[in-house]
């Protein structure tokens, strides 16, 4: 993490240290619940709350120095502080200046599905040859991006940066802080369409990515998608891309499911790589993270390692099985291409148990949302699936389309957490595998704690 004298941080935001010697900050810290000794810390200024008011709070906790905007009231007075116009801003600075004197080659992952999981097996592939710092978690956004940049370690070889967005310009600004050598847009889909209106949008809004990649950088890019492909077109830069086709510079040539993972080879090399991961989706993801690590030069067998490193699952693709019945707990977000790779996930599962699809809304999918979770429907065959019950207004159109094929026993809305609670334990008498897929906001983590409490 960043570690420098007061007077360098101030040089850094083209400002002034309140104490001239001696004081030295190890790290920077937002909330001053987190703060450890030798912080700087950076009360920002919220909706619904304001960091200054936790000064006191920070000085215990051990923080060296703060910054501190220059209208907010009560600045302590025996403390070592850096006065800004805006601390949100100087965060952001002092992140880039700081990402400015580091060596390490960045890599830059943006797209609309699995940059987390591709962020940590990249990390993971990376470590096996090299020092990598990377974004922790999902810390991912204008506040999250320059947190993780000043968490870097001097000494770091290597950077891997998750960028997400939700608006046009989201991605420009991250880019310019970051300035990958590496670029990487993992895919394009529907999520966060309510703001950008279409594919081509938001397939612009992450080619935003190429502004910060440095001269003499590449940009890897998913191949797959002509809605990408039209947008790469438009620019000139050093690219290579991923996907299934052949065309692609890295293709996949075979992927053979097994339970929990896959085995899959690439165009490149006859090494057969083990992807302990369910899902084809996660062997696309491994794809990405091979070609990048390709790009650096490292060896079947590092790359190989690095695969086998497990990954926090954290509610996306968590499999947990309790007794008879499995969890297939994707509950942390949803849209019709993770929907998709879900059920598909599903149905690579090999089993006598019965298999079902709890269905919650995908928001954010703008006006064409009736429609989109209308088309979830058609993903849902009675070969497939033995039951698909949803809550929430949206999901009743999945629903009611589904019951053409499924019938109305098999195929049902609930209009209360309860009913459907009710309906999944009586399920669960006989082997089954359900699996949980909704919006963040419909919370759907509660049913699935409350299922495994029951059972
Ligand atoms: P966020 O925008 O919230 O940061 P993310 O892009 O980081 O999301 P992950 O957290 O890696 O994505 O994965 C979230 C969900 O996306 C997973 O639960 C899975 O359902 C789905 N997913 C992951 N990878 C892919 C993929 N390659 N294609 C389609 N869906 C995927
Ligand atoms: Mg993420």
């Amino acid at each position: 993490m960043i570690r420098r004298n007061l007077q360098d941080v101030a040089a850094m935001l083209k400002a002034t240290a309140s104490h001239s010697v001696g004081t030295t900050i190890t790290g920077v810290a937002i909330d001053s619940r987190k703060v450890v000794p030798g912080n700087l810390f950076i009360p920002l200024q919220g909706n619904h709350s304001d960091g200054h008011a936790y000064i006191e709070q920070a000085i215990e906790n051990g923080a060296s120095a703060a910054l501190w905007q220059k209208d907010a009231t009560n600045a302590p007075t025996d403390f070592p502080l850096i006065l800004v116009e805006d601390t949100l801003k100087a965060l952001q600075q002092l992140a880039y200046a700081y990402r400015n004197q580091l060596k390490a080659t960045f890599i830059g992952i943006t797209g609309s599905n699995g940059k987390t999981t591709t962020k940590d097996m990249i990390t993971n592939i990376l470590a096996t040859a090299y020092k990598v710092g990377k974004t922790a978690g999902n810390y991912n956004n204008e506040i999250g991006v320059p947190l993780t940049l000043l968490d870097l370690d001097e000494d770091v070889e290597m950077a891997v940066i998750e960028m997400g967005m939700g608006r046009p310009g989201d991605i420009r600004f991250l880019t310019d802080i970051v300035q990958p050598h590496i670029g990487i847009i993992t895919n394009i889909g529907h999520a966060h369409i309510v703001n950008l209106g279409s594919l081509e949008n938001i397939a612009a809004a992450k080619m935003e990515l190429v502004a910060g990649i440095q001269p003499e950088g590449i940009l890897l890019w998913n191949g797959d998608q002509p809605v990408l492909k039209e947008q790469v077109d438009k620019h000139d830069l050093r690219t290579k891309t991923f996907g299934a086709a052949p065309t692609n510079d890295f293709h996949v040539k075979n992927v053979s499911p097994y339970e929990g993972g896959s085995h899959m080879t690439i165009s490149d090399s006859p090494f057969i790589f083990d992807v302990p991961f369910p899902g084809y989706h996660q062997a696309m993801n491994a794809l990405t993270a091979i070609a990048l690590a390709r790009l650096v030069h490292l060896t079947d067998e590092h790359i190989q390692s690095g695969l086998h490193t497990p990954i926090p699952a954290d509610k996306r693709n968590d499999v947990r099985t309790i007794g008879h019945i499995t969890i297939l707990d994707d509950t942390y977000k949803s849209n019709p291409e993770s929907v998709r790779a879900a059920l598909q996930t599903l149905y690579s599962i090999k089993t006598e148990a019965k298999k079902f699809f709890i269905m919650g809304d995908m928001i954010d999918m703008g006006d064409e949302a009736i429609q989109l979770h209308q088309q979830v429907a058609d993903e849902c065959t009675p070969e497939q699936l033995d039951g698909v019950f949803g809550l929430g207004e949206l999901t009743s159109y999945t629903i009611l389309a589904a019951e053409k094929t499924f019938g109305t026993a098999k195929a049902r809305h609930f209009d209360q957490e309860e009913s459907l609670m009710k309906h999944l334990r009586s399920l669960t008498n006989e082997p089954c595998i359900l699996l949980f897929k909704a919006s963040r906001a419909l919370q759907f983590e509660r049913l699935v704690e409350a299922l495994e409490e029951s059972l």
